[in-house]
């Protein structure tokens, strides 16, 4: 049945539980067929046009004619390069953006360890990435954005073990975002305020 295989479509999205991917099947159900097409069609369409930069993993929409595989941020020379922020997702970036106070790079790393799923399903993670690209790139200062959660605090000290060869050898800095966050804050939601304070007060 179409709808029911819909519903188990929108359990999938993160963040949704059974009660909310009903309401989004019965709201479809209720809407025109314009309204499904147009959104058929978006779906599609970032499908194609939405890309994953090849360095810090955000997905960004890319020109018809792309000639890079990287972001704007990432192949924005004015931005310091010897700043690398580890984020959990592309809200997060997003955000931080908006705030207009941080301008380093940044690597995202997928999520953050989650206790339920425990060791075995966090492959998804990046920390092989943010290995090979710290290694590779060098930073001064690698800032450990995760957000004020068990997770995220898990996170940014799995983050810290698995570095530490690099940084043993390299003696790189690896700072934690300062917790004027309040506990159980999660990135994508602090004002620029806030974010600005985490940031100069990051150690
Ligand atoms: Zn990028």
């Amino acid at each position: 049945m179409a709808f029911e295989k819909l519903i188990e479509y929108f359990l999938k999205f993160p963040g949704i539980g059974p009660r909310q991917a009903k309401r989004f099947g019965y709201f479809l159900a209720g809407t025109d067929k314009k309204f499904a097409e147009e959104l058929a069609k978006l779906i599609l369409e970032i499908k194609k046009n939405v890309i994953q930069c090849q360095s810090c993993w955000s997905f960004f929409e890319s020109a018809a004619e792309r000639t890079s595989n990287n972001c704007s941020i990432c192949a924005n020379l004015n931005r310091d390069t010897l700043l690398l922020m580890v984020i959990e997702k592309d809200v997060d970036l997003e955000n931080i953006e908006k705030s207009g106070v941080y301008n380093g790079k940044y690597f995202v790393l997928g999520g953050a360890i989650s206790l339920a799923d425990g060791a075995k399903k966090q492959n998804h993670l990046r920390f092989k990435e943010l290995f090979d690209k710290v290694q590779k790139e060098m930073p001064k200062e690698i800032i450990l954005a995760t957000s004020a959660t068990i997770e995220g605090e898990n996170t940014a000290r799995y983050i810290e073990k698995i570095l530490e060869p690099v940084n043993k050898k390299f003696h790189l800095k690896i700072t934690r975002l300062g917790r004027g966050l309040s506990t159980g804050t999660e990135l994508e939601y602090i004002d620029s305020e806030t974010m600005s304070n985490a940031l100069k007060s990051r150690k």
